[in-house]
């Protein structure tokens, strides 16, 4: 690191050098996380008001909905009958009332005279042109001349901000302000053979522009240039992590041979599928090869891919290392330890199972034998990740279930040992360009054959009040012998109302629709053993029916499940619903989802369901989902360790995100310590914003 890195920039000057900047302002403008200069010239207006839409007084007509801008001439709070605000406007062509009948008081303290406004809403005739409870933006609070532009940013104002005299014009002023003293020391963050191969204007500019927008065209410019550098950096942290993770670490060597390989696979109960043995191959060379495995395997639910792991860590631990498997439930992870043993049947293997639930005692003992190495195989949720866990020689790391784990997860899961060869399973088949952020860093196999003698699950969307012929199928599937989940919503906010909601349906159904049959209430509460037990009863046939929250939304496995209904499922995402009735449709028998909802659901519920019932392929239920629910949602709470999207979106700016990504990796494929003098403007504002919230530290 050189001195003018280390220089303290002087962007990261905290707001309340700015003069009309005091300690209550800057405590409100910390409530929007504006901390710094650069965090204010950060904050993006929320839409900008264009003065050629703005209408003169002089010619407005009843009935039209308009945006009007004027002075505040004239203010009346009246206080007696009914009490209601009443502004006065003047446009220089016209005067305008205003009236607010609710809230009176908290718009009198809003609105001053001298104030430009502008007001949006339907107008009336009543004396004077009338709009009624408009919509407001507070410009100014004195003619100024930072009003002079054509578009006009108008900011998120929450209340805080307005209690602290936050205006948007204050904010105006004080952008203005930290732009004259310190636009000089904006720094440009892309290279510059990109910024010319892509014409995009400098950062600077680029904020001048976003603030005090000379045109609309100026704005697209504005857009274009964040959206770039937004992706540009995500898909640089992308390639530095696979670059630095991976590439210069030497893998562990686990060589099998082909012949050992397929005597493992003839001892399976099934003979595996084309896309199995291909998928298998791959997960072989790159056990053998030099670099740490670095793969995600990508197949729809039911496609196989437990096996694959499986078979993947019995290698690693015969080459004598330690293989670990983590999933997102401890449903999952039992599931897949019971599968260890009829699926491998190898006694001499020593496993062991690793839950958050467990008593510390027996936590700790387990801890224990990892560490010196007696067991081969750990199977876990979590808690495979928390600090007391250390492994003796972890050669592989799968992780099941990716998308429920953040990419931080992932790498905390690998620093468990050195260079581990790493195996990731997903079932949610993401979109390409989805693929390319959050799995960016991983070599991609794709399972795309299902196991044979599969039926198509067949869909049905019925509303409410015809649950009892529904019930009336399912009495049918279980005097075949068949069995049945019925699925309710559970959501972290309404947590006890939901369970309550389960249970009360769950003595319903046994008591009075499903009486000559045994049913079991399944749910994330419940202790481990009893979990356990519930899911034994289930698959050796002594219960017939699961009334289940969510836990069953991934991995579990019964072949003998025909019938998967989900109660509420316009509450549902797609993906979840898709995964959802991936539990059925696992044996060889016709098997069925039954979505049910309330007879008027919204637009969208309406539409989500109509996907599920049209389609059973994951990869177009994908494409649904983002386009319907757009991208944002993936990087949101799940996905942690991708920075937010403020400018991109996923959907619509594909084009972007793989030209940022081609740039991006080849940087790093030229460049990867960012040393190069091309480069400086990259490596500082990486170190600034990336190093530390994403753990990149071994990249300075
Ligand atoms: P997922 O890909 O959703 O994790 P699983 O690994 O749970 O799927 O497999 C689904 C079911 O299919 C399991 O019961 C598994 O034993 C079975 N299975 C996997 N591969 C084959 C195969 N090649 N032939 C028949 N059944 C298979
Ligand atoms: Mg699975």
């Amino acid at each position: 690191m050189n001195a003018s890195e280390t220089r303290q920039n002087s962007l990261q000057t905290p707001v309340e050098y700015l003069k009309g900047v005091g300690p209550r302002r800057a405590e409100s403008l910390r409530g929007v996380e504006i901390h710094t200069l650069e965090d204010l010239l950060d904050f993006r207006p929320r839409r900008y008001l264009d003065r050629s839409d703005v209408r003169l007084i002089r010619d407005l007509n009843a009935d039209e909905t308009v945006t009007v801008m004027g002075e505040v001439v004239g203010k009346d709070l009246v206080r007696f009958g009914k009490r209601r605000l009443i502004i006065r406007i003047y446009d220089g062509t016209g005067l305008l009332e205003a009236v607010w009948f609710n809230q009176a008081d908290i718009f009198d303290r809003i609105f001053q005279k001298n104030q430009t406004v502008a007001l949006s809403g339907k107008v009336s005739r009543y004396k004077y042109w009338q709009l009624v409870h408009p919509d407001f933006d507070v410009i100014s609070e004195e003619k100024e001349q930072l009003n002079t532009g054509q578009l006009i940013p108008i900011y998120p104002s929450g209340q805080e901000l307005k209690d602290a005299g936050v205006s948007n014009y204050a904010f105006r002023r004080i952008i203005s302000q930290a732009l004259q003293k310190f636009a000089g020391e904006i720094p440009e963050t892309l290279p510059d053979y990109l910024q010319k191969r892509y014409r995009l204007i400098s950062r600077r500019e680029a904020y001048r522009q976003m603030h005090f927008p000379d045109s609309t065209e100026k704005l697209q410019q504005v857009w274009r240039r964040f959206k770039y550098e937004e992706l540009f950096y995500l898909q640089l942290l992308i390639a530095l992590r696979k670059h630095f993770y991976y590439s210069p670490a030497v893998g562990i060597p686990i060589p099998v041979e082909p012949a050992q390989l397929e005597n493992r696979i003839r001892s399976l109960p099934f003979s595996l599928t084309g896309a199995q043995m291909r998928v298998l191959e791959e997960i072989r060379q790159d056990l053998a090869g030099g670099q740490p495995m670095n793969r995600l395997v990508q197949g729809d639910v039911g496609s196989g891919k437990t096996v694959l792991a499986l078979l993947a860590t019995q290698m690693a631990i015969a080459a004598g290392y330690q293989g670990a498997l983590m999933a997102p439930t401890e449903i999952l992870a039992q599931q897949h330890f019971f599968n260890i043993r009829s699926l491998l049947k190898d006694p001499s293997l020593k496993t062991a199972l690793l839950l958050g639930s467990l008593p510390e005692r027996a936590k700790r003992a387990v801890q224990q034998r990892i560490a010196e190495g007696k067991v081969d195989l750990v199977v876990g949720t979590h808690a495979l990740i928390q600090e007391a866990v250390q492994f003796h020689n972890l050669g592989l790391a799968v992780i099941d279930e990716q998308h429920r784990f953040g990419v931080v997860q992932r790498s905390e899961l690998i620093r468990k040992g050195q260079t581990p060869h790493v195996l990731v399973m997903t079932a949610t088949p993401i979109p390409r360009t989805l693929a390319l952020t959050l799995y960016g860093d991983l070599d991609v196999s794709v399972l795309d054959e299902m196991p044979p003698g599969r039926q198509e699950i067949r869909t049905f969307w019925r509303s409410e009040d015809r649950l009892e012929k529904v019930f009336a199928f399912m009495r049918e599937r279980l005097a075949q012998q068949e069995r049945a989940y019925v699925v309710y919503p559970l959501v972290e906010e309404s947590e006890k109302l939901d369970l309550k909601a389960a249970t009360e349906a769950y003595h319903f159904l046994q008591k009075e629709i499903f009486p000559d049959f045994r049913l079991e209430l399944l749910h994330g509460r419940l202790k481990m053993a009893e979990k356990e037990r519930i899911m034994e009863n289930f698959k050796s046939g002594a219960t017939q029916m699961l009334i289940a929250t969510t836990v069953i939304e991934v991995g579990v496995d019964v072949p003998e499940a025909t019938v998967m209904l989900i109660e509420h499922a316009d509450r549902f995402g797609l993906s979840q619903l898709h995964q959802l009735r991936g539990r059925v449709g696992r044996g060889e028998k016709q098997s069925y989802c039954i979505l049910i909802t309330p007879a008027d659901v919204n637009e969208v519920a309406r539409e989500r369901m109509e996907v599920m019932v049209k389609t059973n392929d994951g990869f177009v239920i994908a494409e649904e989902d983002l386009r319907l629910r757009g991208g944002g949602e993936f990087f949101g709470t799940r996905q942690h360790g991708m920075p937010d999207l403020k400018y991109a979106d996923l959907v619509s700016d594909r084009n972007i995100i793989e030209t940022a990504r081609k740039d991006a990796f080849a940087l790093v494929e030229k460049d990867p310590h960012l040393r190069l003098p091309e480069h400086a403007g990259v490596r500082r504002h990486f170190k600034q914003r990336f190093v530390d919230k994403f753990q990149m530290a071994n990249i300075a």
